[in-house]
């Protein structure tokens, strides 16, 4: 058991508390060092008359290990409603489910249960739908649903740090599913699906931060510029660098100077601005209830994708309000938090206008702005996960969503495995 080892966390985002809550279970002495003045990083819930509004993440798929984590810290988890397993892509003015003629949806399912589905090196992501679901899955299905999730541009992105997930092995993608549900079979919960918390996803982040508070020593309104200074304020047997992104580059080429090795590769790496902003109304965005609405590039509006949240989780609203939550920026419209309130606002209500015509007006905006929120998942950051998994020691870690994946379910599996 590791008793005494001394485990310093940079970084009090949902990865770094996830990193230090497992490490304290497993008797570490944790040190967690955050540049805010509070924990949460992107993940916070802000709650007013109208409802609730996440700040970034609005849920989790489930597994057996964020139940866990939910009875540990005694956090009512809810389930997404029956309606919200509809989501909608958005073509020719229509929200679709499956925006494919006959003949293309022959070819996407056929190429789900025969096709190779095998990654192959340095293939793009486009490149990879078009070989395995077919040329029209790649532009009425790939590119929304990337675009939404990712914020990337399917053209550009990696396959391999997309999918390595779920793509792992050798034969098509129904058999690849198969397998990797089968690993996985003991990370199964008990209840399948999205989910998310009772009071937003900022009760997670407030419920880790305070079993941290209570069990480790925690610093917060400190920004740390180099590992040097880390090690020598906090000297520890294992650091763990959760500061995303743009804060890990830094880090690195310092680190790097330090030790002669060659210049990690980050001149091409780049992150995504998003704006995620909260209307709060007295009439819902569309009349079919569902998950939300996802659009391509070329869409006439400048929104990327629309959250319904009325109808995701139970609890989001008070009284008679409706909820969408609008999310902008990405590969396509990066500038896009340069945007004032004003603009932001007009732009929203341009946007919904779009999907309905006699929008009444609106009661209330929760608008946040988030710089460098994701990274691009392109060739170059599989090059810097190649250079960070050669050169660094065993003692120093970096995790994050720039790693294995942007989803909390993968956060969450990476803390859970390497703090076992
Ligand atoms: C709009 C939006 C919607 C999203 N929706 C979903 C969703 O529905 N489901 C989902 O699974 N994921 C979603 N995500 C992604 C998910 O929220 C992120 O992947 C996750 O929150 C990243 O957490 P993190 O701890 O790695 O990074 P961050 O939250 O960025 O935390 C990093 C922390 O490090 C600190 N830091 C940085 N530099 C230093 C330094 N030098 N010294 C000390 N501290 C430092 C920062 O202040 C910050 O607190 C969404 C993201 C956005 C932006």
């Amino acid at each position: 058991m590791a008793a005494h080892n001394r485990h310093t966390i940079l970084g009090a985002g949902i990865t770094g508390l996830l990193h230090a809550w497992y490490a304290i279970k497993r008797g570490e002495d944790v040190t967690l060092i955050e540049k805010a003045g509070r924990a949460g990083g992107l993940i916070h819930t802000i709650h007013n008359e109208f409802g609730m509004a996440e700040t970034a993440a609005n849920g989790v798929i489930n597994s057996s290990l964020f139940e866990e984590l939910c009875r540990d810290l005694q956090l009512e988890m809810v389930t997404a409603n029956k309606d919200a397993s509809r989501r909608y892509i958005w073509q020719d003015g229509k929200l679709r489910r499956l925006p494919l003629k006959l003949g293309d949806k022959i070819r996407l399912f056929a190429g789900i249960a025969f096709k190779d589905a095998t990654v192959q090196p340095g293939e793009r992501l486009a490149h990879w739908g078009a070989r395995v679901l077919g040329p029209s899955a790649v532009h009425s299905i790939m590119q929304p649903a990337f675009g939404g999730i990712y914020a990337g541009d399917v053209e550009r992105m990696n396959a391999e740090l997309v999918l390595k997930q779920r793509i792992l092995g050798k034969g098509s993608m129904m058999r690849q599913l198969r397998l990797s549900r089968k690993e996985k079979k003991h990370l199964q919960p008990k209840q399948r699906g999205l989910v998310s918390l009772r009071y937003g996803m900022g009760s997670l982040t407030d419920g880790l931060a305070r079993f941290v508070r209570e069990n480790a020593a925690v610093h917060y309104n400190c920004e740390v510029a180099d590992i040097k200074t880390l090690q020598a304020n906090w000297p520890a047997d294992r650091y763990t660098l959760t500061v995303g992104i743009a804060g890990l580059i830094p880090l690195v080429k310092a680190l790097a100077r330090e030790h002669g090795w060659p210049e990690p590769p980050v001149a091409a790496l780049h992150s995504y601005n998003l704006l995620s902003v909260t209307r709060f109304g007295s009439d819902p965005i569309v009349s079919k209830k569902g998950f939300g609405v996802l659009f391509g590039p070329e869409a006439p509006l400048r929104a990327r994708g629309i959250l319904f949240n009325n109808f995701i989780f139970p609890g989001r609203v008070h009284q008679d309000n409706f909820s969408e939550t609008f999310i902008y920026g990405g590969a396509f419209d990066n500038r896009v938090t340069d945007l004032d309130d004003e603009m932001v606002r007009q732009q929203v209500e341009q946007d919904r206008r779009l999907l309905k015509t006699d929008s009444l007006p609106p009661r209330h905006y929760a608008i946040f702005r988030w710089n460098a929120a994701l990274p691009a998942y392109e060739d170059e950051l599989l090059h810097f996960n190649t250079w960070l998994d050669q050169y660094l020691p065993d003692s120093i870690r970096a995790e994050g969503n720039f790693r294995y994946g942007i989803g909390l379910s993968t956060i969450l599996e990476r803390a859970w495995l390497l703090n076992s």
